[in-house]
Order: structure tokens, then C-alpha cells, then sequence
């Protein structure tokens, strides 16, 4: 089973013909309110694909806080994962045009105010889960403790470093996996203080010192590349799938690694059904309900 530390946002999209410039208004042609949040996308995700979630997240006590625990039952996630605190729930608004753009604003809220404190008193339930896996929607202390936790008892941890902000070393060592996008991967080269990141290999070599044992890095239609420790290089191919709206790939992608490993599929299976989900999720419009099912991945990576 996976251990999935927060983020829950309640996200907002309108779709529009184009986003307004500042100072005008539009009329939108469609708006949903729905549950959303990479934790939770990530925590769907693992779900769908069968593996039991179990995780973290912080809702506030706004009127936004009552989509959470409906949210959680529908995508078969136990709502013992919520905890409540005082003041806002995190909440994205976005703008989706007729091009396919999208802009996305995430106010964190209540996701930042897990803690350190909040990791040991789920200690159990991430010593027994097969991996923990979190994201940047959350704060550097809960992941820096539950990931500690975790590799404590042997376990692996993934992480998923977005919205990108440097990572802190204590993240860092207590990191198995870490996937990040294309954008993502340039941001870590800095970090690493490489000149550029499209040489993976080298990444991946700066950046094992430092703890991770794999690299993954997503490059949307062309696919993903992976740097492990005994200096292999595996090439991921995207599947051939008509794009219709890419959000949550990268998401749909880790959970679908995340899954793999965890069920004992070796490096080239786990990122194949990876890439699976990725494109599965290309291929339909939204997020939660464009999650794919076990057997499309199955259908899809058979040989
Ligand atoms: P993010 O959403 O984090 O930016 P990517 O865009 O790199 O992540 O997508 C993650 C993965 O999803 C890719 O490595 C690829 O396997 C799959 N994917 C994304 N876009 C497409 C696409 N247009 N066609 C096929 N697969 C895709």
C-alpha cells in the first residue's frame, strides 16, 4: 500500500474563449468546482489503479472544506486522511482556453499547516506502507519527517518536487525516487549548480550523493528518461495518444510509477505503465475523472 502525504485543493476551472488581460472580465463558458490538489490527484490516482492509500491531508474549517470528505469517499480514499484546521482550505483558481492554455493559481492554505508532529502521529501507517510519496503542496517539515520515517523502516519514498522551490538536503536524503518534469529538471540542475539539465545521466550522477537512488524525468509527448544508481539510462516513449488537455499527466505518471514498483514490476514495466497513465490522462479532458483504470494500463502496456 501507499502512504500519500497531502495536498487536498478545492479547484475552481472556468473555461473561456481566452484568459482576460488585467482589467477585463469574460464570460466564462463552463465552471467547475471539484476536489483536486496533487496529493489527492496522486492519492486518486493510486487508487484507481488498485493499490491501497492510505495518507495525509489538511482541509480548513471555510465553506470550501466541505468538499473534502464527500471527495475522498467517491475516490474510495478513507476519510481518516483528513485533518481540520482553523482558516482557509487550499484552493486553485484556473482558466482553461479554447486553445488548450491553461493558468493556474494554488493558494496553499491549510495544506501548509502539517507538520512534523502530524507525520509521527501517522508513524504506524508509514512504517507499514510499501512507499510514501509527496509533492511541493505541502510543507518541507511534514515531508522532511514522514520521509525520515519511512526509510527508517526500510521503506522508499517518491517525490514529486511541484511547484518547484529548492530542495532541502533533509528532503533530499530521505528521498528513494525523485520525478520532475522538464521544467522541473532545469530548476534542480540549478540547484545542483550544473550548467544544463538535459544531460539526465548527469543529473542523475549529482544527484545521488545526495541521496536519491533513481531519476526520473518526464518530457510530456516525448516520454520520460530514467538515471539509475548503476549508471543506466532507461528511454520511456510516450505512447501515441491524442492529447485533448495534459493536466494532471505528470501526477497520473508518478502514481502509476509509484504503483508499479510497488507491486514488484522492475524499472522498464513500472515506467512503461507509467507512461501509460500519463497518456491516459492526456487523452481525456480533466483530472479525477480522466484517472485511468487498472485494465486500460493493462491493455495498453501488453505486449
Ligand atoms: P507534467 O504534467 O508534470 O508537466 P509531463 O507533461 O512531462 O508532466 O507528462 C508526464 C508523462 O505523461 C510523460 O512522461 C508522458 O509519459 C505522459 N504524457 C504527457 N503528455 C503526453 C502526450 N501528449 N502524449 C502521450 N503521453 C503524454
Amino acid at each position: 500500500n501507499i502512504f500519500v502525504l497531502g495536498s487536498f485543493v478545492a479547484a475552481c476551472s472556468a473555461k473561456v474563449l481566452t484568459a482576460p488581460r488585467a482589467g477585463e472580465s469574460v464570460a466564462a463558458e463552463a465552471f467547475l468546482l471539484e476536489a483536486g490538489g496533487k496529493g489527492f490527484n496522486l492519492a486518486a490516482a493510486c487508487r484507481r489503479l488498485e493499490s491501497a492509500v492510505d495518507g495525509l491531508f489538511a482541509i480548513g474549517d471555510d465553506a470550501l472544506s466541505a468538499l473534502a470528505e464527500p471527495a475522498l469517499i467517491h475516490a474510495g480514499l478513507p476519510a481518516g486522511m483528513l485533518r481540520r484546521r482553523r482558516g482557509p482550505t487550499g484552493a486553485g483558481v484556473g482558466f482553461i482556453s479554447a486553445s488548450g492554455e491553461t493558468w493556474v493559481a494554488v493558494h496553499a492554505g491549510a495544506n501548509m499547516t502539517l507538520g512534523a508532529a502530524d507525520a509521527r502521529d501517522s508513524g504506524s501507517a508509514i512504517a507499514a506502507a510499501d512507499m510514501t510519496i509527496a509533492q511541493f503542496e505541502t510543507s518541507d517539515a511534514v515531508i522532511a519527517e514522514a520521509f525520515a520515517l519511512a526509510r527508517a523502516s526500510g521503506r522508499r519514498t517518491l517525490l514529486t518536487p511541484s511547484p518547484f522551490r529548492p530542495i532541502p538536503p533533509a528532503i533530499l536524503s530521505a528521498t528513494s525516487i525523485l520525478c520532475v518534469n522538464r521544467v522541473e529538471a532545469a530548476a534542480l540542475a540549478a540547484q545542483l549548480g550544473l550548467p544544463d539539465a538535459d544531460d539526465v545521466g548527469a543529473l542523475g550522477a549529482a544527484l545521488f550523493p545526495h541521496g536519491p537512488e533513481a531519476l526520473v524525468v518526464t518530457l510530456g509527448a516525448e516520454g520520460a528518461l530514467a538515471a539509475l544508481p548503476d549508471g543506466a539510462l532507461l528511454i520511456q516513449p510516450a505512447f501515441a495518444v491524442t492529447a485533448v488537455d495534459t493536466l494532471g499527466a505528470g501526477d497520473a505518471f508518478a502514481a502509476g510509477l509509484a504503483v508499479a514498483l510497488c507491486e514488484g514490476h522492475g524499472w522498464t514495466q513500472a515506467l512503461r505503465r507509467a507512461a501509460a497513465c500519463g497518456a491516459l490522462v492526456a487523452s481525456r479532458f480533466g483530472v479525477f475523472d480522466a484517472l485511468p483504470a487498472r485494465d486500460a494500463v493493462d491493455a495498453m502496456t501488453q505486449d
